[in-house]
């Protein structure tokens, strides 16, 4: 026997080991007639391949059964249709996951320059890893200009986002802007919102942004509403957490400014990398 007709009979045991009733409950022709339904004679059809008649499968409905389908033939041309047609089907699946993920990461606002950003210290891998039961936990990252805290933040917004959390990733700044932006037209409270409600909010550069009593108030309405809410909050700063709430009150909002540092140091656990902080204390 050539070998490929030997496969191809080894491939036909298989279809008919996983019967009877298989195929997303298809019967064939035996099981229609063992059972007593009523059909009419099915069309004869034969594998555009090799020409061999293939066993009709058909779904009873309302007492009749339809002819609905065949059984795979197991010959080799059949067989490389469905493998090619497996991978046209893993590749539309990769395609569309890829587009899910860049959905995800322009949703979050994470820059695509960090997109294949890494985060590769042990306090990263170990808040990733404790994520899920951490009762809202986050993280301050401070250290100097060049440290690596945007890329370190947006390595964790990426993982998250990609992981189905909802995500804003934004510069302290930004946010303000954004949210200054919704002033004429309406919107503010959503604009607030996104960022005091979503699962996981990246605030970079804290610190960066004018000291306004309105801009250190809304910063502090946004931390405090995820603190009341255990939503985490991860930070990126210049300044040490020593540092930050006179950083914050230098235009006078000393109040709110030293509610803001306590809130982020009740919730979110330091990491420092390395570099010269600004106005490095405590
Ligand atoms: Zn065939």
């Amino acid at each position: 026997m050539p070998p490929n007709k030997q496969k191809g009979q080894q491939g036909l045991q298989k279809i008919r080991k996983g019967r009877p009733m298989d195929r997303a409950g298809l019967i064939t022709l035996e099981q229609a007639r063992a059972a007593g339904l009523s059909f009419d004679e099915p069309e004869p059809r034969a594998c555009p391949h090799c020409g061999a008649a293939l066993d009709p499968l058909g779904a009873a409905l309302a007492g009749k059964v339809a002819w609905v389908s065949a059984a795979p033939c197991p010959c080799e041309g059949a067989a490389r249709e469905r493998e090619a047609e497996a991978r046209r089907r893993a590749a539309l699946a990769a395609k569309d996951e890829a587009a899910r993920r860049e959905k995800a990461l322009l949703r979050a606002g994470i820059p695509r320059r960090y997109w294949a950003a890494e985060a590769d210290r042990p306090e990263f891998a170990e808040y990733i890893a404790s994520f899920a039961g951490n009762g809202g936990a986050g993280l301050y990252i401070h250290g100097g200009v060049g440290a690596g805290k945007t890329h370190a933040a947006s390595a964790m917004a990426r993982l998250f986002a990609e992981a189905g959390y909802d995500v804003a990733f934004t510069t302290a700044k930004g946010m303000l802007e954004r949210v200054k932006a919704t002033f004429d037209e309406g919107g503010t409270e959503a604009a607030v919102a996104r960022y005091a409600k979503c699962d996981v909010l990246v605030l970079d550069d804290l610190g960066k942004e004018d000291a306004t009593e309105w801009s250190v108030g809304t910063v502090f309405s946004v931390l405090d509403a995820r603190y009341e809410d255990m939503r985490p909050t991860i930070v990126t700063s210049n300044y040490a957490p020593g540092a930050l709430a006179d950083r914050l009150a230098r235009r006078g909002e000393r109040v709110t400014a030293e509610a803001i540092a306590s809130r982020i140091s009740q919730t979110c656990r330091p990491v420092y990398l390395g570099g010269r902080d600004r106005r490095r204390r405590g």
